[in-house]
């Protein structure tokens, strides 16, 4: 029987790869393969005695982006030399900063962005309707999670995501020091749902998030005795101490050599699998599979939203709450929470408390009906409470 969950787990785990790469190279396709990726930065040609219309032919630049680039008004200002516009550092920067606004927008894809966040909305929103009310078993689950995989990730693609805005948003700034305005409107979205519901986004609509959500309940039972056997709860001081020198690492490589180390290894890209190059595969590949035995593994050690939703979760309006007043301390809903942070919130005998995925396992469990998803503030466990347990 044991061996036979195994089996069925492996085979789950590898039609759902299979599915996700497939199907999304052809919605990709289907969606004319345009790659919202960041741009690359160029070298720029330049001589403070060029002309504005000599700069541009020497860098490829069409009239109508010189017309962008430097203001002007009228076809002689091309004419006018560059050194008007300041000096090599400054026409540089200038230059710097609106081609790659000019990038941005041009690699987005404006039907397709405002139509994912509508979605977004209309999704968590039922979700939550839908949880408020009733207890999910096992598979209505699962496939909550793959409805989720499904539209947010295969259909809708890779771009946007709750990780993408704050690593490109870091990324741009540090390369062309800007700050892309529709990037900072979708991170403000991402950001007060995290303040209205804990980390909501990531629970149920982030396309990486789910995936790997979906991949640990697969390998889930409720003794933990079939599937591929034993998962682990990785101890949250070494998870959120490698996802902070992670992020710190992140930043100082982005201002200080230009380059994102995030987008090699970005398990995002399974959705757009054509642009995952060998590492990147071999490294989406084996986080899928740890992610069988860990609880969303890239969340908790890699995500820079992660990181940004763990700090801002503490202000959540709604979170998970314990009613001490029913609670008789079977602790069982700690033991059900597939990370370590039902411990934290029900002894409440740590100073930090671990990242909540709003995954409600912890409340579906619990035989009195004390946990729920609510307003209130956290309250602290009665002293002996937990003391002969
Ligand atoms: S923490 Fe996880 S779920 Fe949240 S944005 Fe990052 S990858 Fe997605
Ligand atoms: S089981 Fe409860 S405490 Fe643990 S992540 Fe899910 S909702 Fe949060």
């Amino acid at each position: 029987m044991e061996r036979n969950a195994a089996i069925k787990t492996i085979v789950y785990f590898i039609v759902i790869l299979t599915l996700v790469v497939g199907a999304s190279t052809i919605s990709f396709q289907i969606q004319g393969g345009k790659d919202e990726s960041l741009p690359k930065s160029r070298n720029l040609v330049m001589a403070q005695e060029m002309t504005v219309r000599q700069f541009g032919q020497a860098n490829e630049l069409s009239p109508p982006q010189l017309k962008e680039i430097f203001t002007l008004t009228a076809t002689a200002d091309l004419e006018k030399k560059l050194a008007e516009y300041g000096t090599s550092e400054q026409v540089s920067s200038l230059v710097t900063r609106k081609l790659a606004l000019a990038a941005e927008h041009a690699s987005k894809n404006w039907v397709k962005i405002p139509l994912k966040f509508a979605l977004w909305l209309v999704f968590l929103s039922s979700v939550f309707i839908f949880l408020r009310e009733r207890k999910l078993s096992s598979v209505h689950r699962k496939w909550l999670l793959f409805l989720a995989v499904a539209i947010f990730g295969i259909v809708l693609g890779a771009d946007p995501s709750p990780m993408g805005t704050v690593k490109d948003a870091i990324h741009l700034y540090g390369t062309a020091k800007v700050i892309f305005p529709p990037r900072m409107v979708a991170l403000s979205v991402f950001l007060v749902i995290v303040l209205l519901a804990n980390k909501y986004i990531c629970a149920w609509g982030c396309q990486a998030g789910t995936l790997q959500e979906l991949i640990f309940r697969i390998n889930s039972s409720e003794n933990q005795k079939s599937g591929l056997g034993r998962q682990f709860k990785l101890p949250f001081v070494v998870t959120n101490t490698f996802r902070v020198l992670f992020f710190c690492l992140f930043v100082l490589i982005v201002f200080v050599w230009g380059t994102d180390i995030i987008a090699p290894i970005d398990p995002f890209k399974i959705f757009k699998p054509a642009s995952l190059g060998l590492v990147g595969g071999i490294f989406v590949g084996l986080l899928l599979l740890l992610s069988l035995f860990v609880y969303r593994p890239w969340c908790h050690l890699f995500c820079p939203f992660g990181l940004v939703g763990w700090l801002l979760e503490k202000f959540s309006h709604v979170k998970i709450n314990v009613q001490y007043e029913t609670c008789i301390a079977c602790q069982k809903c700690a033991a059900a929470c597939p990370s370590t942070v039902m411990g934290a919130i029900l002894r409440r005998d740590r100073k930090t408390i671990p990242d909540c995925f709003a995954c409600y396992t912890c409340r579906d469990i619990c035989p009195t009906g004390s946990i729920n998803f609510s307003t209130h503030k956290r309250s602290l466990p009665p002293k002996d409470l937990f003391t002969e347990k």
